[in-house]
């Protein structure tokens, strides 16, 4: 079997003498979609940071696409296709659509294909081709995620990484960009998914890892977590 495009050993992450990873494992083969669930500070936004290198870990190994990412620079992650789009987006405020759209290109130079990059994020955001020459600081919460995801796809992502995509969106506005992630994913982008609603997320899902304090404790199929009474309880507030 050949290897999965991401594979985390043993990764442990500590900020000071506080541990907030304490040693996991997790696998996500191409064409996966992963969803990475647990209650607030169990370590999932850290584990995503610490995965593009914006957190040096204190141990373990991370490795993408067949080779450790230790010793990667922080800029090449988007470049080998390993893309956050983190909690909060992160959008430019005062640059257009467009040019937010553009930046998540800068590390190609394809320019007829980058061309027709666009016109596939337009395709799946009608929204944001209507408002290209809008700052994105005066869009919406719903439009600035639609971007920040938009953004990411530009730069042609083997895997991407999406902290929260829902947080404080209104839940019709969440039902939008979930369609979204899963026409992303039936494209054949993998996904690693971390989210605060885990229903929604373990319905998108094929599989689930479960994260308390540090700690992976439950990995299986989403059905299964779906499925699971204590998982039910915790997380799925039935
Ligand atoms: P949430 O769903 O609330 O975002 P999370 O699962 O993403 O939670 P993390 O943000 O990774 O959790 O936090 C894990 C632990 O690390 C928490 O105890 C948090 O307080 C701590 N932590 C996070 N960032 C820092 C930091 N910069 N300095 C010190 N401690 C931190």
């Amino acid at each position: 079997m050949s290897e999965a495009l991401l594979q985390v050993k043993d990764l442990k992450v500590a900020y000071g003498g506080i541990h907030a990873v304490k040693g996991i494992d997790l696998e996500i083969n191409q064409g996966e979609l992963v969803a990475l669930i647990g209650a607030n500070g169990a370590g999932k936004t850290t584990t995503l940071k610490t995965l593009v290198g914006m957190i040096k870990p204190a141990g373990g190994e991370i490795r993408f696409d067949g080779q450790p990412t230790a010793r990667l620079a922080p800029y090449h992650y988007v470049s080998r296709g390993l893309v956050l789009v983190p909690e909060g987006r992160g959008v430019f405020p005062r640059l257009s659509v467009a040019e937010n759209l553009l930046m998540g290109a800068h590390v190609r130079n394809d320019k007829a294909d980058i061309a027709h990059d666009m016109e596939r994020v337009y395709h799946l955001f009608p929204r944001l081709k209507e408002r290209q020459a809008q700052l994105a600081g005066t869009l919406s919460g719903g439009e600035q995620q639609m971007l920040a995801i938009g953004r990411a796809i530009m730069s042609r992502p083997k895997l991407l990484l999406l902290d929260e995509p829902s947080m404080g969106l209104a839940p019709i506005i969440v039902q939008k960009i979930f369609e979204i992630i899963r026409m992303i994913a039936a494209e054949g982008v993998t996904m690693l998914l971390v989210e605060q609603n885990a229903k929604l997320a373990l319905e998108t899902a094929n599989r689930g890892y479960v994260m308390e304090s540090g700690r992976i404790t439950l990995a299986d199929s989403a059905a299964s977590l779906l499925a699971n009474e204590a998982i039910q309880k915790a997380y799925l507030g039935e």
